[in-house]
């Protein structure tokens, strides 16, 4: 087996010591593992600078897509509509989660490298009073651009709707001020930020709107309030939860916390993230963005070579140690890397060397 590490969205590169704790078989009614949960749960509340009276977070199994799901199965239901901001292909995945539960919905499209225009969103819903609920992404992962959820928050609020947002990709990496931007359902996974493995997804809710999805869901498994209602007894999970992933992520939690928090995350993110962008622009490598760059993921654009083939870079920087990411955007060629995980100045500077000596072989 090659050992190399992630410079993907996630799954990513994990330490040791979260690797270790899956070493455990564990039972999942007892008192111990319980607490495990609440006291995940509480730690999520502090990540998103909410209190415990106005938000609570429930834990879902399965990858991020499934606490999406959840939310816009369980929140819009049959009775809401739902408009949607997409500018990649996440938010497009919301539409198609949308369409096979038959909610009812609207999406905005907007350009990869643009983000969702706040006034836009506003004339939107002003125009059709239908509209119940909005969400849209933070961080779309499939070009690496960073959203501007509060101006939309501001507007959605003063319209008086759901405020949904999925930050899979940037929870935990980047600070949100939840209750501060007026977000009432926030979803994040196990293997994004908090650097756990992937498992189960959480979603940070409102209390006052999850109250509300009560008999709302049209999914048994991926009913939102439900799972609360039985999460909240004393931290049971409804149905058969991921153990050694929930121990895992347990132990990611203690080592955000012992790294300085999400402030110093963000540092590490965003310093691996300069020193990647400016390597490879220095190598002659563009940027798909030429603004609102996050700093957990990058698109760059294909060199202009004929000679240039991803598959022979990827395996090249692969046997060497590193796995980069395919491009997901539709309107170029490119790849991104991302630099997010177990990742330090150091991996970047060796990854910067081996692409410069793949180069050397491209003419
Ligand atoms: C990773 C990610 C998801 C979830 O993807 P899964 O494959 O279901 O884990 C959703 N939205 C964004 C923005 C992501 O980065």
């Amino acid at each position: 087996m090659i050992n190399y590490k992630l410079l993907t969205p996630g799954p990513l590169t994990t330490t040791e010591s979260v690797k270790k704790e899956m070493l455990v078989d564990h039972c999942t009614w007892d008192n111990d593992y319980k607490q495990i949960t609440q006291n995940i749960r509480k730690e999520l509340l502090k990540l998103a600078h909410v209190s415990e009276d106005e938000y609570t977070a429930v834990l879902m199994q399965g990858s991020g897509t499934f606490g999406v799901e959840s939310v816009l199965t369980s929140a819009v239901g049959k009775k809401g509509k739902l408009l949607i901001a997409a500018n990649g292909a996440y938010g497009e995945r919301m539409e198609d989660i949308a369409k096979h539960a038959g909610l009812d919905y609207k999406i905005l499209n907007f350009k990869y490298n643009e983000i969702p225009d706040a006034d836009i969103i506003a004339k939107e819903i002003e125009s059709d009073p239908a509209i119940t609920h909005v969400s849209m992404v933070h961080c779309e992962t499939t070009s690496g651009i960073l959203n501007d959820i509060e101006s939309v928050a501001k507007k959605v609020k003063l319209l008086g709707r759901v405020f949904i947002v999925d930050a899979m990709s940037s929870f935990g990496g980047v600070d949100i001020d939840v209750s501060g931007i007026g977000i009432d359902f926030i979803i994040s996974s196990a293997n994004k930020c908090i650097q756990g493995v992937p498992g189960f997804s959480f979603i940070i809710c409102k209390r006052t709107e999850l109250e509300k999805c009560k008999d709302n869901a049209v999914s048994l498994s991926l009913d939102l309030y439900d799972q609360w209602q039985c999460m909240e007894k004393d931290g049971k999970w409804r149905f058969t939860s991921p153990t050694h992933v929930v121990l895992a992520f347990a132990k990611a939690l203690e080592e955000l916390s012992a790294e300085g928090g999400v402030s110093a995350r963000y540092a590490r993110y965003s310093n691996n993230n300069d020193m990647l962008i400016e390597k490879m622009t220095r190598l002659g490598f563009e940027t798909y963005l030429d603004r609102n760059q996050s700093p957990i993921i990058t698109t760059f654009r294909y060199p202009d070579s004929a000679d240039f083939s991803f598959e022979e870079m990827y395996s090249f920087i692969k046997e060497r140690g590193y796995a980069i990411y395919p491009g997901k955007v539709t309107d170029a060629d490119v790849f991104r890397i991302g630099n997010i995980g177990e990742i330090y100045a150091e991996d970047i500077e060796k990854l910067g060397n081996i692409f410069e000596e793949f180069l050397k072989g491209v003419k």
